[in-house]
């Protein structure tokens, strides 16, 4: 078994993959470590979909300008080409995804750019000497492993590598830590579509008099609900798990079990009292339940919300990002949207991703250095893998310099994404 990789990629969700792919494209020799059988992440895992926007229109002529660079884009195709339905529109394209093909695909352009992937195994410890970390220690099936390399990155959403490594961490919003709500997706079919979709107002209406009545326990304050891929087939992202630690074991059961009888109290709202509904059946609910939000390492720039609202350009920018600040509210009912204007978006700096006091490691994804309500933005798949492949372009500029994360030259990290469609 080999043991030593010039990097080492934890996580295999979207950042994590567009990491590990783009290293290896340019050179780097990447092992990508994943707790799960497959690549995707929460697409996978927590059957979330679809893609939130990540897109703007730039310029006189309002011309659409792609903001999470080429690596997710070439995803997506791959995936579109494995699932070539004829009738697909760039709707579809966009927003839709068969999260079947996009496994597939993902792991076929991680094989072919030379990653090395290693499956159903968990990464429980580190070896580390003062800001470097020397190796993972990684368990399955009860067998202990010890991989050694140059560069780790940490694409766990949970920042697990950032925590096991002693790195600062915050949870949840300012003054009392809590969590953006956690959510167990789940998919119900047999539904007919035209009555549902005549009848969603008054859906929403019995929904709240149910929740009056004592018969929807869900704080949340309506049924958010989307179009599937497949047809026939309704994505409920509904449910609403609220004050309870995703990072705390016991209080994630709860939490797994509470979404699961809401899920329950759910279908039986549907098949009782919303029309076209007779029929419904629930087709399937996630593995484990969606976490929105949870550590967030402390790095060299903490992103926060001022950045966002002012737009905010950096010198050292390796991502732009233009989604809503998206905030389910931690308390129960409600959301905050607080949508950007069109033509409008912000920057990540490249201190976002590197965590203080390390000097060869670097995260992306959900968990990077910023405040609770900056997360609540840059959180969506697209912005996700953009902040992974900026990492591993990073690490394999690093490499190729012979230096480090840290001492990195940024504007060289720049000068490639920018060929990489990269608005920054
Ligand atoms: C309920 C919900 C709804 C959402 N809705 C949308 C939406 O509609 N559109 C959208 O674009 N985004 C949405 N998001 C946000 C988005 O799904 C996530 O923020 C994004 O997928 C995070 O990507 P990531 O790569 O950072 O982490 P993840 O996708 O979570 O990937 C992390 C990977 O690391 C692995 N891992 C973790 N720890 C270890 C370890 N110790 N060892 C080995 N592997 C490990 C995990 O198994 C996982 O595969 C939603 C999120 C939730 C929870």
């Amino acid at each position: 078994m080999k043991t030593k990789y010039d990097l080492i990629v934890v996580g295999g969700g979207f950042a994590g993959t567009a990491a590990a792919i783009e290293a290896a494209r340019q050179g780097t020799d990447v092992l990508l470590i994943e707790k799960y059988n497959c690549l995707g992440g929460a697409a996978a895992y927590a059957l979330v979909s679809p893609f939130m926007a990540f897109w703007t229109h730039i310029g006189e002529d309002k011309k659409r300008q792609n903001l999470a660079g080429d690596l997710f884009l070439e995803i997506v195709d791959e995936a579109m080409k494995l699932t070539a339905r004829s009738e697909d529109t760039p709707m579809i394209r966009d927003a839709l995804f068969d999260e079947e093909s996009m496994k597939l695909a993902m792991l076929r352009m991680a094989r072919k750019a030379g990653v090395t992937l290693l499956f159903n195994t968990a990464v429980t410890a580190v070896t580390r000497e003062k800001g470097t970390l020397r190796s993972v220690k990684a368990i399955c099936k009860a067998i202990d492993m010890e991989f050694f390399a140059d560069h780790f990155i940490d694409a766990t959403g949970d920042a697990e590598l950032s925590y096991l490594a002693g790195c600062t961490c915050e949870v949840g919003r300012e003054g009392d830590g809590q969590c953006q709500p956690m959510t167990l997706c789940f998919r119900v079919g047999g539904i007919d579509k035209e009555k549902f979709t005549a009848d969603r107002a008054r859906m929403q209406a019995l929904y709240k008099q149910w929740q009056a009545d004592g018969r929807i326990k869900n704080p949340r304050e309506n049924v958010l609900v989307f179009r599937n891929y497949n047809e026939g087939v309704m994505h409920f992202n509904t449910t609403r798990v609220i004050k309870k630690s995703p990072v705390d074991p016991f209080a994630l059961t709860e939490a797994e079990i509470e979404a699961r009888e809401q899920t329950y109290e759910m279908m039986h709202f549907l098949r009782s009292a919303v029309e076209g509904c007779e029929n419904a059946r629930l087709l399937s609910t996630a593995l484990h339940i969606g976490i929105r939000e949870s550590r967030r390492v402390m790095g060299e720039y903490v992103l926060c919300e001022e950045d966002l609202i002012a737009l905010r350009r950096f010198e050292d920018a390796i991502a732009a990002a233009n989604y809503a600040i998206d905030i389910h509210s931690p308390d129960g009912s409600g959301t905050r949207f607080q949508e950007f204007s069109d033509g409008e978006w912000y920057e990540i700096p490249y201190r976002a991703l590197l965590p203080k006091g390390f000097d060869n490691l670097l995260v992306a994804g959900r968990c990077i250095s910023s405040t609770h309500e900056a997360q609540a933005s840059y959180r969506i798949m697209p912005f996700c893998a953009e902040l992974g492949q900026a990492a591993g372009c990073a690490v394999a500029v690093a490499k190729r310099s012979g230096r480090n994360a840290r001492t990195v030259n940024v504007k060289d990290v720049q000068a490639i994404l920018r060929t990489k469609g990269f608005v920054i």
